[in-house]
């Protein structure tokens, strides 16, 4: 019940209460006022009835003084006392009004008819005495009739005397038997009262108000200092103490999401700053292999718990290879065409849950058949896929969507580095490439070379290179045209190309010279390799409309290291080979001289 519902409850009852102690108050004094009337009132009757009985007594006395002394002073009192009976009769008949009772007012009356009667013999005796017959005057007021009557006129008197006694004595009773339940109902009131105040003052206040009020004061406290793990009080009285603690509850439970929002904020606020920081380093990444370390090391910090793998595509783009994984994935397909992953086949998330019951991709099959749920996103840029991200999820469902949405910003930062490196390396490709024949250029040759010469300082072997010069490609251009001399460039090149697919490397060194790396390989296989691309270029014939153009030929200086000279020399070596090749005639391989022959030359 609300206090305010109480309070005016204990208001009213408080209100009503003291109304009834007043009335009952009043009625008690009302019942003791009654009890007063009551023996004024026989006070009253028997001052009026008093005078009956001596009236009667000396009216008796004055006649029998007269007939004995015949005295006239008694039968004047006599008739003068005669006059005071009737006026009795008068009162008599009034104290009807004054509240006697019919038995009380019969007996008083037939006192009075009796002293009547009396009064007729007095009458008689009295005659009979002024008449001189003093004997039967005597016999009227002395004679054992008179005296009877006299003693019933007594008798009567002393019956309205006792009716009063007995009728007032019980109005006395039954006035003071009322005031007395007057003054317990009235006394009843007052201890009701003093009840109904304690209870109000002890349940409400103390229980209802102030209890509460401490305690939820205390929680305000807590909670102004944003303690808002504060344990809240159970109040769910309806009451105003109760929409009191609700509202307080509501407080606290704003200010615990408040708390939540704050560090869920701060938090999402750190793994953003990873994330841009991951980005930061992705982007000064120069190859996939360094993307991949990067990776590695910021994707279980920005998702913890969370094992994963990263994924690109394979140099032929046919399908996808594991770059690198994180936390110990379940096991899976180091490498797997497109159309294994469902992600990527429809270009979307696709999730592994029990709860989507959808279908599993075929670069998970076979792996630990454990419940883990995964989902697996490409990673695209402008429609192009460039790598898969495989991420295995937490199993509370809250943790997952969290780190679902983390996952999706880390696969577009993934994406578009990986899309970066591509571009780039594209582009260094490109750089890289002969335009005019598909062949690696000059810059690329150097950093191959390098590379074999370091394989070779650390694993020893061979390296040999084939310089390669079109004879006289001047006149192709001054004869047949600059595009014709291209055409003779690209033939020598694809010729070049095939023949060294399978151990070596071919370049357009520059203008119409080439040259083949060969990592390995002898100087009497170079030469042999050497003569046979030489033979491959005497057949080629261009056939440009009516036009044909064959008579290509081309000069080989081939030499090797360690058996000509050192790595550093190996071109110069190779290049005066062909300049022997040139000035023997052209169309024709020449191996350089080993140091021995070139140092006896010289000598
Ligand atoms: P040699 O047998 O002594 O090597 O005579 P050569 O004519 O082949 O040598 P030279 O160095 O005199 O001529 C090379 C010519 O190749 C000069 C240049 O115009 C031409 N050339 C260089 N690059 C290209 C190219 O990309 N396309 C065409 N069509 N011609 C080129
Ligand atoms: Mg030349
Ligand atoms: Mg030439």
């Amino acid at each position: 019940m609300r206090l305010r519902t109480i309070t005016n409850i204990a208001y009213a009852a408080t209100v009503l209460l003291t109304l009834a102690g007043g009335v009952t108050m009043l009625l008690a004094s009302s019942a003791l006022e009654d009890e007063r009337a009551a023996v004024s009132r026989a006070d009253e009757l028997k001052e009026r009835t008093a005078a009956v009985g001596n009236d009667v007594l000396r009216l008796s006395d004055r006649a029998r003084e007269y007939v004995v002394t015949g005295k006239e002073e008694f039968l004047e009192d006599y008739l003068h006392l005669r006059q005071a009976v009737q006026q009795d009769e008068a009162r008599i008949a009034a104290i009807e009004d004054i509240g006697a009772g019919d038995a009380e007012i019969r007996a008083l009356s037939e006192a009075v008819q009796m002293a009547d009667q009396l009064s007729d013999e007095q009458d008689a005796a009295i005659d009979a005495y002024q008449t001189g017959d003093d004997a039967a005057a005597r016999e009227y007021l002395f004679g054992s009739h008179y005296e009877n009557e006299l003693d019933l006129i007594d008798a009567r008197i002393n019956t309205f005397h006792s009716l009063l006694d007995q009728r007032t004595n019980n109005e006395v009773l039954a006035a003071e038997r009322l005031a007395r339940f007057w003054r317990a109902v009235s006394e009843t009131v007052v201890l009701a009262t003093a009840f109904i105040f304690f209870i109000v003052l002890y349940y409400v206040l103390k229980r209802r108000i102030l209890k509460p009020v401490v305690k939820l004061s205390d929680v305000v406290s807590r909670l102004a200092a944003q303690e808002y793990d504060t344990e809240m009080m159970e109040y769910d009285t309806v009451d105003e103490i109760g929409d009191m603690a609700q509202a307080i509850r509501v407080f606290r439970e704003n200010g615990l999401e408040r708390q939540r929002l704050e560090t869920e904020l701060e938090h999402d606020l750190q793994l953003r700053n990873l994330m841009s920081r991951m980005t930061q380093r992705m982007q000064a990444c120069d190859t996939m292999k360094e993307i991949a370390g990067v990776v590695r090391r910021f994707v279980p910090v920005i998702i913890p718990n969370c094992a994963g793998r990263l994924y690109v595509l394979n140099h032929d783009a046919s399908g996808m290879v594991a770059s690198c994984e994180w936390l110990t994935p379940r096991e899976a397909a180091s490498e797997f065409m497109m159309n294994d992953c469902w992600g990527l086949r429809r270009g979307t998330m696709h999730y592994h849950r029990e709860a989507d019951a959808d279908v599993p991709c075929a670069h998970l099959e076979g792996a630990d058949e454990d419940e883990k749920q995964s989902v697996c996103i490409p990673l695209m840029t402008q429609r192009e896929v460039v790598g898969l991200l495989y991420m295995e999820l937490p199993e509370e469902s809250e943790a997952s969507s969290r780190a679902e949405t983390y996952i999706q910003m880390l696969a577009e930062n993934i994406a578009l580095s990986l899309s970066n490196i591509r571009l780039r390396e594209t582009l260094h490709e490109m750089a890289m490439a002969d335009p005019l024949t598909g062949l690696s250029n000059r810059r690329r040759m150097e950093e191959k070379v390098e590379d074999a010469l370091g394989d070779l300082k650390r694993s020893g072997g061979k390296v040999s290179v084939i310089m390669i010069d079109v004879d006289e490609f001047k006149k192709f251009n001054d004869t047949y045209g600059h595009a014709a001399g291209d055409d003779v460039l690209r033939e020598v090149a694809q010729v070049l190309g095939g023949l060294t697919r399978e151990d070596g490397l071919a370049f357009r060194y520059g203008g119409e010279e080439f040259a083949v790396l060969l990592p390995g390989v002898s100087a009497d296989v170079a030469a042999s390799r050497a003569e046979a691309i030489r033979r491959e270029i005497e057949q080629i014939s261009i056939v440009r409309g009516d036009l044909v153009i064959s008579d290509i030929s081309a000069s080989f200086g081939v030499a090797t290291t360690p058996d000509h000279g050192s790595g550093e020399d190996l071109f110069a070596l190779a290049d005066a080979a062909l300049y022997s090749s040139k000035a023997s005639g052209r169309n024709r391989v020449t191996v350089a001289a080993s140091p021995e022959v070139a140092h006896t030359r010289i000598a």
